[in-house]
C-alpha cells in the first residue's frame, strides 16, 4: 500500500485557506519561563484560537477541501472534544451539516459547546467500543464523509499552520515542542519546520500513561495501547495514524513524556505567571521543557505550542487549588 504523505506545500496551501478565517494567535514570551529553563521560549497560544484550540485549523481546512457533493451529504467525525468543536464550527461557517461521535465521559464543556455550534452528538463507550467502527456504521447508512481527528492529509496540513505562523513570526528555532495525541499537530508542525527552520529539532510530548507514540517511534511501527488514564484528555489516543506516523518517523527527533502532576504544575504556572488558561493537554510541550524532560542548552531558542484552552471550569479550579 502506498501512502501519499502530506508535504510542506499542503501546509502552505492550508495557510492560504485559513487566512482571515482562523485567528493568527499571539506568540507570548515570559522572563520567568526563560529564567526557569535557561532558554528563550516562544509560546504559540492556540488556546486563544477560535473554539479554543488549534483543531479549528485542520477541521476547517478539511471541510473546505471537500467537493460540493460531499458537502451536501454532510460530515461525520469522532473526537474526545476539540476536534468535535472544530468540525462543528467549521461546518457552521461553511454551511455543512455535522454529526459527532463522542465518548460518554467527554468533558461536559466540550460536549455542550459542540451542540451549541449546531452539530448532532452521538455517544459511545470508549472502554468498550472502537469509535472508528461506530463511525463506519453510521457512514454506511448516511453516506456522510468521515473527517478523522488526525489521520487525514488536509487535517494534518491545517494543524501545521500554527507552527508555520510561529516560525514566520519569530524566525528559526533550535527546538520545537508539540503536544502529541494522534499526531496531526506534530506531523504538521514538523512539515512546517522542515522548510521554515530546517535545523530545528522537533519533539512530540505525550502523557506518560499513554506513551504509544514514544513506543511507536522507537519500534519503527505503530503500537496500539489500552485506553490510558490521564488528565490530558486530548491526548488519550490509542495509536498514531498511518499518515501522521509516516511524517513523524521521517521528521521528528524524539517523543518525550510528562506526568499528570507536571501538567498541573505547568497549568498553574500559566494561570499565575502568564494569566492564560491552558488545558491539561495544552500543557504537554511546556511541561516537558519546564520539568526537565528535554534539557536544552543555555540561550537555546525554543518554540512551544500551547495547543488548547478548553477545560471544564470546575475541573480547572480543582487543578489550581491542588497542592
Ligand atoms: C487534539 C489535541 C491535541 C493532540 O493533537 P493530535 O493532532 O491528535 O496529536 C493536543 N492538544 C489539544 C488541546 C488537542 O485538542
Amino acid at each position: 500500500m502506498s501512502l501519499v504523505l502530506p508535504t510542506y506545500e499542503d501546509v502552505a496551501s492550508a495557510a492560504k485557506t485559513l487566512k482571515g478565517v482562523a485567528h493568527r494567535t499571539p506568540v507570548l514570551t515570559s522572563a520567568t519561563a526563560d529564567r526557569l529553563t535557561g532558554a528563550k521560549v516562544f509560546f504559540k497560544c492556540e488556546n486563544l484560537q477560535r473554539m479554543g484550540a488549534f483543531k479549528f485549523r485542520g477541521g476547517y481546512n478539511a471541510i473546505a477541501n471537500l467537493s460540493p457533493e460531499q458537502r451536501r451529504a454532510g460530515v461525520l467525525t469522532y473526537s474526545s472534544g476539540n476536534h468535535a468543536q472544530a468540525i462543528a464550527l467549521a461546518g457552521k461557517l461553511l454551511g455543512v451539516a455535522t454529526t459527532i461521535i463522542m465518548p460518554h465521559d467527554a468533558p461536559a464543556a466540550k460536549k455542550a459547546a459542540t451542540q451549541e455550534y449546531g452539530a448532532t452528538v452521538v455517544s459511545y463507550d470508549r472502554y468498550k467500543q472502537d469509535r472508528e467502527v461506530v463511525a463506519r456504521e453510521i457512514q454506511e447508512k448516511t453516506g456522510m464523509a468521515i473527517i478523522p481527528p488526525y489521520d487525514h492529509l488536509h487535517v494534518i496540513a491545517g494543524q501545521g499552520t500554527a507552527a508555520l505562523e510561529l516560525l514566520e513570526d519569530v524566525g528559526e528555532l533550535d527546538y520545537l515542542l508539540v503536544c502529541l495525541g494522534g499526531g496531526g499537530l506534530l506531523a504538521g508542525s514538523a512539515l512546517a519546520a522542515s522548510v521554515l527552520s530546517p535545523k530545528c529539532k522537533v519533539f512530540g510530548v505525550e502523557p506518560e500513561a499513554g506513551n504509544d507514540g514514544q513506543q511507536s517511534l522507537r519500534k519503527g511501527e505503530v503500537i496500539r495501547i489500552e485506553p490510558p488514564r490521564s488528565i490530558a484528555d486530548g491526548a488519550l489516543t490509542l495509536y498514531l495514524g498511518q499518515l501522521t506516523f509516516g511524517v513523524i518517523k521521517q521528521r521528528v527527533k524524539d517523543i518525550l513524556t510528562v506526568t499528570d502532576p507536571q501538567l498541573i504544575a505547568t497549568m498553574k504556572f500559566f494561570a499565575e505567571r502568564m494569566k492564560i488558561v491552558v488545558e491539561p493537554t495544552g500543557c504537554l510541550g511546556a511541561a516537558a521543557l519546564m520539568h526537565g524532560a528535554l534539557p536544552v542548552e543555555k540561550g537555546a531558542r525554543v518554540g512551544v505550542i500551547l495547543s488548547g484552552g478548553n477545560v471544564d471550569l470546575a475541573a480547572y479550579a480543582g487543578f489550581l487549588t491542588q497542592s
